[in-house]
Protein backbone atom coordinates (compact mmCIF):
# COMPACT_ATOMS: atom_id res chain seq x y z
CA UNK A 1 0.00 0.00 0.00
CA UNK A 2 1.20 3.55 -0.76
CA UNK A 3 0.89 5.91 1.99
CA UNK A 4 1.24 9.65 2.70
CA UNK A 5 4.92 10.70 3.15
CA UNK A 6 5.57 11.31 6.83
CA UNK A 7 4.76 14.57 7.84
CA UNK A 8 2.13 15.41 5.74
CA UNK A 9 -2.33 14.60 5.86
CA UNK A 10 -5.03 13.70 4.02
CA UNK A 11 -8.51 16.15 4.92
CA UNK A 12 -11.74 13.98 4.84
CA UNK A 13 -14.72 14.39 5.34
CA UNK A 14 -16.38 15.60 7.91
CA UNK A 15 -13.31 17.78 9.10
CA UNK A 16 -12.61 19.35 5.94
CA UNK A 17 -16.47 20.89 6.15
CA UNK A 18 -14.90 22.67 9.19
CA UNK A 19 -11.92 23.69 7.14
CA UNK A 20 -13.83 25.20 4.72
CA UNK A 21 -16.29 27.04 7.28
CA UNK A 22 -13.42 28.26 9.15
CA UNK A 23 -11.28 29.23 5.75
CA UNK A 24 -14.80 30.92 4.40
CA UNK A 25 -14.85 32.90 7.79
CA UNK A 26 -11.31 34.37 7.83
CA UNK A 27 -11.14 35.18 4.44
CA UNK A 28 -13.99 36.75 4.20
CA UNK A 29 -13.40 39.07 7.57
CA UNK A 30 -10.06 40.23 6.00
CA UNK A 31 -12.18 40.98 2.97
CA UNK A 32 -14.24 43.05 4.89
CA UNK A 33 -10.81 45.02 6.13
CA UNK A 34 -9.85 45.62 3.08
CA UNK A 35 -7.53 43.06 2.19
CA UNK A 36 -7.31 41.05 -1.15
CA UNK A 37 -6.23 37.22 -1.30
CA UNK A 38 -2.59 36.71 -2.78
CA UNK A 39 -1.54 33.63 -4.27
CA UNK A 40 2.10 33.22 -4.53
CA UNK A 41 3.67 29.46 -6.21
CA UNK A 42 4.35 27.06 -3.71
CA UNK A 43 8.34 27.07 -4.97
CA UNK A 44 10.65 29.66 -4.55
CA UNK A 45 14.39 30.46 -5.40
CA UNK A 46 16.23 29.22 -2.09
CA UNK A 47 17.72 33.27 -1.97
CA UNK A 48 13.96 34.28 -1.14
CA UNK A 49 14.44 32.71 2.68
CA UNK A 50 18.10 32.48 2.96
CA UNK A 51 18.24 36.54 2.61
CA UNK A 52 15.01 37.51 4.22
CA UNK A 53 13.81 34.83 7.05
CA UNK A 54 17.65 35.09 8.23
CA UNK A 55 20.75 32.51 7.67
CA UNK A 56 21.12 31.81 11.48
CA UNK A 57 17.00 30.94 11.81
CA UNK A 58 15.70 27.28 12.45
CA UNK A 59 14.38 27.28 9.26
CA UNK A 60 17.00 28.17 6.76
CA UNK A 61 19.43 26.36 8.90
CA UNK A 62 17.70 22.90 8.73
CA UNK A 63 13.78 22.88 7.83
CA UNK A 64 13.49 23.72 4.53
CA UNK A 65 12.75 21.42 1.78
CA UNK A 66 15.77 22.39 -0.82
CA UNK A 67 16.42 21.00 -3.69
CA UNK A 68 17.90 21.61 -7.01
CA UNK A 69 15.73 21.49 -9.78
CA UNK A 70 17.10 19.69 -13.39
CA UNK A 71 18.84 22.86 -14.20
CA UNK A 72 20.72 23.01 -10.81
CA UNK A 73 18.54 26.04 -9.43
CA UNK A 74 18.17 25.95 -5.51
CA UNK A 75 14.62 25.82 -4.99
CA UNK A 76 12.77 25.68 -2.03
CA UNK A 77 8.79 24.39 -0.99
CA UNK A 78 7.92 27.75 0.84
CA UNK A 79 8.35 27.51 4.45
CA UNK A 80 6.16 30.45 5.32
CA UNK A 81 4.05 33.51 3.94
CA UNK A 82 5.56 37.05 4.54
CA UNK A 83 8.82 37.02 2.37
CA UNK A 84 6.58 35.45 -0.88
CA UNK A 85 4.26 38.26 -0.43
CA UNK A 86 7.00 40.85 -0.05
CA UNK A 87 8.40 39.57 -2.92
CA UNK A 88 5.32 39.50 -5.15
CA UNK A 89 5.09 43.00 -4.04
CA UNK A 90 8.49 43.96 -5.03
CA UNK A 91 8.47 41.85 -8.69
CA UNK A 92 5.01 43.50 -9.77
CA UNK A 93 5.86 46.91 -8.43
CA UNK A 94 2.87 47.30 -6.33
CA UNK A 95 4.30 50.22 -4.77
CA UNK A 96 3.17 52.25 -7.54
CA UNK A 97 -0.20 51.78 -6.58
CA UNK A 98 -2.01 53.68 -3.32
CA UNK A 99 -0.75 53.05 -0.33
CA UNK A 100 -1.03 50.59 1.80
CA UNK A 101 -1.05 47.23 -0.55
CA UNK A 102 -3.34 44.46 2.06
CA UNK A 103 -3.21 41.27 1.40
CA UNK A 104 -4.26 37.70 2.78
CA UNK A 105 -2.96 34.61 1.84
CA UNK A 106 -4.01 30.55 2.95
CA UNK A 107 -1.93 27.53 1.58
CA UNK A 108 0.33 24.71 2.48
CA UNK A 109 3.43 25.54 3.57
CA UNK A 110 6.89 23.10 4.34
CA UNK A 111 9.11 22.45 6.95
CA UNK A 112 10.77 19.39 7.61
CA UNK A 113 11.03 19.15 11.47
CA UNK A 114 9.91 16.05 13.60
CA UNK A 115 6.73 15.77 13.28
CA UNK A 116 4.44 15.65 16.58
CA UNK A 117 0.95 16.50 17.37
CA UNK A 118 0.12 19.98 15.79
CA UNK A 119 3.19 20.44 13.63
CA UNK A 120 2.98 18.64 10.55
CA UNK A 121 5.63 19.10 7.59
CA UNK A 122 2.97 20.32 5.10
CA UNK A 123 1.30 22.50 7.24
CA UNK A 124 -2.03 25.06 6.26
CA UNK A 125 -1.29 28.89 7.30
CA UNK A 126 -3.69 32.02 6.92
CA UNK A 127 -1.88 35.38 6.95
CA UNK A 128 -2.54 38.80 6.38
CA UNK A 129 0.55 41.52 4.99
CA UNK A 130 -0.34 45.29 5.46
CA UNK A 131 2.63 46.61 3.33
CA UNK A 132 3.18 50.38 2.66
CA UNK A 133 2.22 52.38 5.75
CA UNK A 134 4.20 52.69 8.76
CA UNK A 135 1.45 54.60 11.52
CA UNK A 136 1.05 52.46 14.49
CA UNK A 137 -2.84 52.29 13.74
CA UNK A 138 -1.64 49.77 11.28
CA UNK A 139 -0.08 47.72 13.79
CA UNK A 140 -3.88 47.94 15.70
CA UNK A 141 -5.37 47.09 12.90
CA UNK A 142 -3.96 43.94 11.36
CA UNK A 143 -4.57 42.98 15.90
CA UNK A 144 -7.98 44.26 15.68
CA UNK A 145 -8.58 42.19 12.03
CA UNK A 146 -6.97 38.84 14.23
CA UNK A 147 -9.50 39.64 17.29
CA UNK A 148 -12.47 39.73 15.05
CA UNK A 149 -11.96 36.90 13.49
CA UNK A 150 -11.21 34.95 16.47
CA UNK A 151 -14.55 35.76 18.35
CA UNK A 152 -16.23 34.97 15.09
CA UNK A 153 -15.14 31.69 15.29
CA UNK A 154 -16.14 30.92 19.47
CA UNK A 155 -12.90 31.79 20.33
CA UNK A 156 -13.33 33.87 24.50
CA UNK A 157 -10.32 35.03 26.41
CA UNK A 158 -8.05 36.50 23.63
CA UNK A 159 -5.42 39.01 24.36
CA UNK A 160 -2.03 39.74 22.83
CA UNK A 161 1.74 39.59 23.89
CA UNK A 162 3.60 42.48 22.32
CA UNK A 163 6.63 44.00 22.52
CA UNK A 164 9.04 46.19 20.39
CA UNK A 165 12.73 44.89 19.57
CA UNK A 166 13.57 48.31 17.73
CA UNK A 167 15.33 49.62 14.62
CA UNK A 168 18.61 49.84 12.85
CA UNK A 169 19.06 52.64 14.92
CA UNK A 170 18.37 51.41 18.23
CA UNK A 171 18.85 47.43 17.94
CA UNK A 172 22.63 47.17 17.19
CA UNK A 173 23.38 49.03 20.81
CA UNK A 174 20.70 46.74 22.39
CA UNK A 175 22.13 43.70 20.98
CA UNK A 176 25.80 44.59 21.83
CA UNK A 177 24.46 45.10 25.36
CA UNK A 178 22.41 41.99 25.78
CA UNK A 179 25.97 40.13 23.95
CA UNK A 180 27.72 41.54 27.11
CA UNK A 181 25.20 40.64 29.76
CA UNK A 182 24.83 37.40 27.90
CA UNK A 183 28.81 36.45 27.73
CA UNK A 184 29.06 36.77 31.39
CA UNK A 185 25.99 33.68 31.33
CA UNK A 186 28.01 32.01 29.04
CA UNK A 187 28.38 28.74 30.64
CA UNK A 188 25.00 28.22 31.71
CA UNK A 189 23.45 28.47 28.35
CA UNK A 190 22.42 25.46 25.70
CA UNK A 191 24.60 24.49 22.81
CA UNK A 192 22.10 26.14 20.62
CA UNK A 193 22.34 29.54 22.60
CA UNK A 194 26.27 29.60 22.92
CA UNK A 195 26.23 29.46 19.14
CA UNK A 196 23.05 32.41 18.73
CA UNK A 197 24.98 34.48 21.20
CA UNK A 198 27.35 35.81 18.24
CA UNK A 199 25.62 35.70 15.40
CA UNK A 200 21.40 36.21 16.76
CA UNK A 201 21.41 36.70 20.87
CA UNK A 202 17.99 38.06 20.60
CA UNK A 203 16.76 34.44 19.95
CA UNK A 204 18.50 33.23 23.45
CA UNK A 205 15.05 35.40 24.95
CA UNK A 206 12.95 32.80 23.54
CA UNK A 207 14.92 29.95 24.40
CA UNK A 208 12.36 27.37 26.12
CA UNK A 209 15.89 25.39 27.29
CA UNK A 210 17.18 28.56 29.70
CA UNK A 211 16.30 29.62 33.08
CA UNK A 212 13.26 31.88 33.24
CA UNK A 213 15.08 34.11 35.83
CA UNK A 214 18.65 34.29 34.08
CA UNK A 215 16.45 35.77 30.97
CA UNK A 216 14.70 37.27 33.00
CA UNK A 217 17.96 39.62 34.43
CA UNK A 218 19.01 40.17 31.28
CA UNK A 219 18.64 43.79 29.87
CA UNK A 220 14.99 44.57 27.76
CA UNK A 221 14.83 45.91 24.56
CA UNK A 222 11.87 48.31 25.30
CA UNK A 223 14.25 50.35 27.66
CA UNK A 224 17.01 50.96 25.16
CA UNK A 225 14.10 52.35 21.78
CA UNK A 226 15.44 55.08 19.89
CA UNK A 227 12.79 57.99 20.07
CA UNK A 228 10.77 56.82 16.97
CA UNK A 229 10.56 53.33 18.23
CA UNK A 230 9.46 54.19 21.95
CA UNK A 231 6.81 56.26 20.35
CA UNK A 232 5.66 54.29 18.30
CA UNK A 233 5.28 51.37 20.62
CA UNK A 234 3.51 53.92 23.13
CA UNK A 235 1.22 54.60 21.03
CA UNK A 236 0.16 51.05 19.73
CA UNK A 237 -0.33 50.52 23.23
CA UNK A 238 -2.76 53.07 23.87
CA UNK A 239 -4.68 52.48 20.95
CA UNK A 240 -5.08 48.68 21.47
CA UNK A 241 -6.60 50.48 25.16
CA UNK A 242 -8.83 52.42 24.06
CA UNK A 243 -10.09 49.47 21.92
CA UNK A 244 -10.28 47.42 24.40
CA UNK A 245 -7.99 44.51 23.39
CA UNK A 246 -6.22 43.42 26.45
CA UNK A 247 -2.86 43.10 25.85
CA UNK A 248 0.41 42.09 28.11
CA UNK A 249 4.15 43.69 27.47
CA UNK A 250 6.31 40.86 27.17
CA UNK A 251 9.92 41.52 26.90
CA UNK A 252 10.95 38.20 26.57
CA UNK A 253 9.17 37.97 23.03
CA UNK A 254 11.30 38.52 19.89
CA UNK A 255 9.81 35.99 17.51
CA UNK A 256 11.84 33.63 15.38
CA UNK A 257 12.32 35.68 12.43
CA UNK A 258 14.90 37.91 11.70
CA UNK A 259 13.25 40.65 9.49
CA UNK A 260 11.08 41.73 12.36
CA UNK A 261 11.57 45.29 12.99
CA UNK A 262 9.86 47.30 15.98
CA UNK A 263 6.79 45.44 17.52
CA UNK A 264 6.22 41.93 17.31
CA UNK A 265 3.01 39.96 19.14
CA UNK A 266 1.41 36.82 19.69
CA UNK A 267 -2.15 36.47 20.29
CA UNK A 268 -3.18 34.18 22.90
CA UNK A 269 -6.32 32.42 23.56
CA UNK A 270 -7.72 31.35 27.18
CA UNK A 271 -9.03 27.86 24.98
CA UNK A 272 -5.56 27.26 24.40
CA UNK A 273 -3.96 27.22 27.78
CA UNK A 274 -1.00 29.09 29.44
CA UNK A 275 2.02 29.58 27.72
CA UNK A 276 0.49 29.45 24.54
CA UNK A 277 0.17 31.08 21.55
CA UNK A 278 -1.84 31.50 18.83
CA UNK A 279 -0.07 33.51 16.00
CA UNK A 280 2.66 35.51 15.49
CA UNK A 281 3.49 38.81 13.81
CA UNK A 282 5.47 41.62 13.72
CA UNK A 283 6.32 44.87 11.65
CA UNK A 284 8.83 44.06 8.91
CA UNK A 285 10.17 47.70 7.72
CA UNK A 286 13.35 46.76 5.36
CA UNK A 287 12.32 43.43 4.05
CA UNK A 288 10.82 44.76 0.97
CA UNK A 289 14.23 46.90 0.57
CA UNK A 290 16.55 43.48 1.30
CA UNK A 291 14.51 41.86 -1.55
CA UNK A 292 15.53 44.62 -4.15
CA UNK A 293 12.32 47.23 -3.56
CA UNK A 294 12.04 50.73 -2.15
CA UNK A 295 12.24 51.59 1.90
CA UNK A 296 8.50 50.15 2.56
CA UNK A 297 7.61 49.77 5.93
CA UNK A 298 4.80 47.02 6.54
CA UNK A 299 3.59 45.11 9.48
CA UNK A 300 1.30 41.13 9.45
CA UNK A 301 1.06 38.04 10.96
CA UNK A 302 0.23 34.30 10.32
CA UNK A 303 -1.64 31.41 11.94
CA UNK A 304 -1.24 27.67 11.95
CA UNK A 305 -4.40 26.27 10.24
CA UNK A 306 -4.23 22.82 12.14
CA UNK A 307 -4.18 24.09 15.42
CA UNK A 308 -7.02 26.58 14.37
CA UNK A 309 -9.26 23.78 13.68
CA UNK A 310 -8.74 21.46 16.26
CA UNK A 311 -9.31 25.04 19.11
CA UNK A 312 -12.30 25.47 16.90
CA UNK A 313 -13.97 21.82 16.63
CA UNK A 314 -13.22 21.51 20.66
CA UNK A 315 -14.74 25.14 21.52
CA UNK A 316 -17.15 25.79 18.84
CA UNK A 317 -19.37 22.43 18.07
CA UNK A 318 -22.37 24.36 16.55
CA UNK A 319 -19.71 25.50 14.04
CA UNK A 320 -18.20 22.01 13.92
CA UNK A 321 -21.25 20.54 13.04
CA UNK A 322 -22.72 22.40 10.34
CA UNK A 323 -23.31 20.08 8.07
CA UNK A 324 -25.06 20.84 4.39
CA UNK A 325 -28.79 20.75 5.55
CA UNK A 326 -30.42 18.98 3.44
CA UNK A 327 -29.32 15.89 0.99
CA UNK A 328 -31.77 14.74 -1.95
CA UNK A 329 -30.88 11.43 -3.59
CA UNK A 330 -32.56 10.93 -7.21
CA UNK A 331 -33.66 7.60 -7.35
CA UNK A 332 -34.36 6.28 -10.91
CA UNK A 333 -35.50 3.50 -13.71
CA UNK A 334 -33.24 2.59 -16.29
CA UNK A 335 -35.50 4.41 -18.74
CA UNK A 336 -35.64 7.79 -16.81
CA UNK A 337 -31.62 7.83 -16.26
CA UNK A 338 -31.31 11.32 -18.98
CA UNK A 339 -34.99 12.66 -17.04
CA UNK A 340 -32.53 11.73 -13.87
CA UNK A 341 -29.48 14.04 -14.83
CA UNK A 342 -31.65 16.61 -16.44
CA UNK A 343 -33.61 17.25 -13.44
CA UNK A 344 -30.51 17.37 -11.15
CA UNK A 345 -28.86 19.70 -13.62
CA UNK A 346 -32.01 22.22 -12.64
CA UNK A 347 -32.07 21.76 -9.14
CA UNK A 348 -28.41 22.41 -8.89
CA UNK A 349 -28.39 25.72 -11.13
CA UNK A 350 -31.37 26.61 -8.72
CA UNK A 351 -28.78 25.84 -5.62
CA UNK A 352 -30.07 22.94 -4.21
CA UNK A 353 -27.58 20.14 -3.64
CA UNK A 354 -28.40 16.43 -4.88
CA UNK A 355 -27.03 13.33 -5.04
CA UNK A 356 -27.83 10.72 -7.89
CA UNK A 357 -27.77 6.90 -7.90
CA UNK A 358 -25.99 5.75 -10.69
CA UNK A 359 -26.59 2.01 -10.33
CA UNK A 360 -29.54 0.02 -12.35
CA UNK A 361 -31.30 -1.89 -9.57
CA UNK A 362 -34.54 -1.69 -7.83
CA UNK A 363 -35.60 1.14 -6.14
CA UNK A 364 -35.92 -0.28 -2.81
CA UNK A 365 -32.15 -0.96 -3.12
CA UNK A 366 -31.46 2.77 -4.02
CA UNK A 367 -33.83 4.06 -1.43
CA UNK A 368 -31.85 2.27 0.96
CA UNK A 369 -28.82 3.54 -0.66
CA UNK A 370 -30.32 7.32 -0.19
CA UNK A 371 -31.07 6.39 3.47
CA UNK A 372 -27.29 5.43 3.87
CA UNK A 373 -26.08 8.47 2.43
CA UNK A 374 -27.89 10.22 5.02
CA UNK A 375 -30.24 12.12 2.61
CA UNK A 376 -33.51 13.39 3.90
CA UNK A 377 -36.10 13.71 0.64
CA UNK A 378 -35.54 10.74 -2.16
CA UNK A 379 -37.12 11.95 -5.60
CA UNK A 380 -38.53 9.13 -7.50
CA UNK A 381 -38.24 8.81 -11.46
CA UNK A 382 -39.79 6.15 -12.60
CA UNK A 383 -41.04 5.02 -16.22
CA UNK A 384 -44.96 6.48 -15.52
CA UNK A 385 -43.14 9.90 -14.18
CA UNK A 386 -40.89 10.23 -16.57
CA UNK A 387 -44.04 10.28 -19.68
CA UNK A 388 -46.19 12.45 -17.47
CA UNK A 389 -43.12 14.94 -16.06
CA UNK A 390 -43.85 13.99 -12.69
CA UNK A 391 -41.93 13.50 -9.41
CA UNK A 392 -42.45 11.15 -6.52
CA UNK A 393 -40.79 13.12 -3.72
CA UNK A 394 -40.12 10.66 -0.65
CA UNK A 395 -39.45 11.87 2.44
CA UNK A 396 -37.03 9.76 3.91
CA UNK A 397 -37.65 10.44 7.64
CA UNK A 398 -41.38 10.02 7.32
CA UNK A 399 -41.77 7.87 4.91
CA UNK A 400 -44.38 9.96 3.26
CA UNK A 401 -44.67 10.50 -0.44
CA UNK A 402 -46.46 13.15 -2.69
CA UNK A 403 -46.38 13.34 -6.62
CA UNK A 404 -46.27 16.45 -8.11
CA UNK A 405 -45.06 18.33 -11.29
CA UNK A 406 -41.16 18.32 -12.18
CA UNK A 407 -41.38 21.76 -12.54
CA UNK A 408 -42.56 22.49 -9.21
CA UNK A 409 -39.78 20.51 -7.21
CA UNK A 410 -37.21 23.13 -6.86
CA UNK A 411 -39.94 25.58 -5.11
CA UNK A 412 -41.38 22.96 -2.96
CA UNK A 413 -37.85 21.87 -1.71
CA UNK A 414 -37.13 25.22 -0.83
CA UNK A 415 -40.17 25.19 1.13
CA UNK A 416 -38.93 22.18 3.26
CA UNK A 417 -35.07 23.36 3.29
CA UNK A 418 -35.09 24.15 6.93
ZN1 LIG B 1 19.08 28.13 24.63
ZN1 LIG C 1 14.53 52.54 17.06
Amino acid sequence: MIKTVKGTTDILAPEVLLWQRVEGVLASTAKAYGYEELRTPTIEVQELFSVSVGQTTDIVEREMYSFPDKKGRHLVLRPEGTAPACRAYVEHQLNVQPSPSKFFYMGSFFRYEQPQSGRKREFHSFGVEAIGEQSHLQDAEVIDLVFTMLSRLGLTGLSVDVNSIGDASCRPQYKELLQASLKTHEDKLCDDCKRRLMENPLRVLDCKREDPQLLASLPKSVDFLCDECRTHHALLLSALDSLHIPYRQNSRLVRGLDYYTKTVFEVLSEDLGAQSALLGGGRYDYLVRQLGGPQTPAVGWGLGMERLIAIVAAHSPDLAASLPPLRIYVVHSDTATTAAFELRRRLVESGVAVDIDVRSDSFGKQLARASRRGARYAIIIGDDESSRGTVTVKDLSTGTQETLESDGLAEYLDGRSR
